[in-house]
């Protein structure tokens, strides 16, 4: 299985890089690539998270008719005493390896759900998502551990979205089907991330307890050009429509801009999320920017009249 969820996972950083839609895994991706992430600074996390280095932003998504606030995503940042801040890319892979991701996924749970306490407590209620390493899902006791932990911050558990990505899927784990099965039992919303950058995974799809699909942000990416429809569009097209017929939400990520939000919004998209919405933002501005019901502005983006 992980030999199997390297590669999806390679397949996905390459159609990443070329901006492709779609890239097969033909085993043209070479297992070199990309560059061995520096295992030494996956060694450091245990500590990283005692000395309370380990901090999260929070970024908005929002539904896009009626526009209005659905919630945020949780984006871990590694507040490095020597190389500074160091984004997820340059130590989530090295941890996936090591196996520590483990314990960090835990460690963000517990950060994101203190968070979402205080907003409670501050009168704000707001769903937030966490993203899941495949790897934790294979921990037995991983649909437990999450369910104590809702009860210790009195979560209400559809406000808790547990984002994975397809590769999960992909490997046709049956352990990770049970616990996402037992997940969705308890009340939390399961997200596919990244959908549709690397393997396709349609069949698995019905029969998972997925609630929300989120569109890997090189399908907005071909929007850019505005009025551009090529293959990239008909794909996008067919991807909303299969999630909705599927009862999902369809969340697209990457929305840079005004164009790219009208492009999404004309094919029926549901929900947005990307730097024409908000960066990912600290808990107290995140807080400020809800309060101030900062999604307003997008009601009449720039020019749309
Ligand atoms: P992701 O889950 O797809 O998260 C979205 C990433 O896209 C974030 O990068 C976000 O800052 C970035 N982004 C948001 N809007 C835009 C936009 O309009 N344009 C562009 N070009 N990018 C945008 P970030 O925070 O660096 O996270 C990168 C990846 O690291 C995440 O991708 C996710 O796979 C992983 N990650 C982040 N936090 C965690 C975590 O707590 N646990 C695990 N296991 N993985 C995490
Ligand atoms: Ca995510
Ligand atoms: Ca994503």
């Amino acid at each position: 299985g992980a030999t199997l969820l390297r590669r999806a996972d390679l397949a996905m950083r390459a159609a990443r890089r070329t901006g492709a839609a779609v890239v097969r895994f033909a085993g043209a991706v070479p297992e070199s690539e990309p560059a061995p992430p520096p295992l030494g600074l996956a060694a450091e996390l245990d500590d990283a998270m005692r000395l309370g280095q380990i901090d999260l932003v929070f970024q908005p998504k929002v539904g896009m008719a009626p526009v209005e606030f659905h919630g945020v995503e949780a984006l871990v940042r590694w507040h490095h005493p020597r190389f500074g801040m160091l984004p997820p890319d340059q130590f989530i892979p090295a941890a996936e390896q090591t196996g520590v991701v483990a314990a960090l996924s835990l460690h963000v749970l517990e950060l994101a759900l203190a968070r979402q306490r205080e907003w409670r407590a501050a009168g704000s209620r707001i769903p937030v998502a966490v993203n899941l390493s495949a790897i934790s899902l294979l921990d037995p006791a991983l649909p437990d551990t999450i369910a104590q932990a809702l009860n210790r911050h009195r979560t209400p558990a559809g406000d808790l979205t547990l984002e994975i990505t397809e590769s999960v899927i992909v490997a046709g784990l049956a352990q990770a089907a049970a616990a996402l099965d037992r997940l969705h039992a308890a009340g939390v919303r399961i997200s596919i991330d990244d959908f549709g950058a690397g393997f396709t995974s349609l069949a698995f799809l019905g029969r998972l307890p997925v609630a929300e699909l989120k569109l890997d942000r090189l399908f907005a990416g071909a929007l850019a050009d505005d009025g551009e429809r090529g293959d990239d569009g008909i794909i996008l097209r067919s991807l909303i429509g299969l999630g909705r017929s599927l009862g999902l939400t369809v969340v697209a990520e990457g929305v840079e801009s005004a164009p790219m939000w009208r492009a999404l919004a004309d094919l029926d998209c549901q929900s947005a999320q990307g730097f024409f919405v908000s960066r990912p933002l600290p808990a107290a501005e995140l807080l400020d920017w809800v309060r101030n019901a900062g999604w307003r502005a997008l009601a009449a983006p720039a020019g749309a009249g």
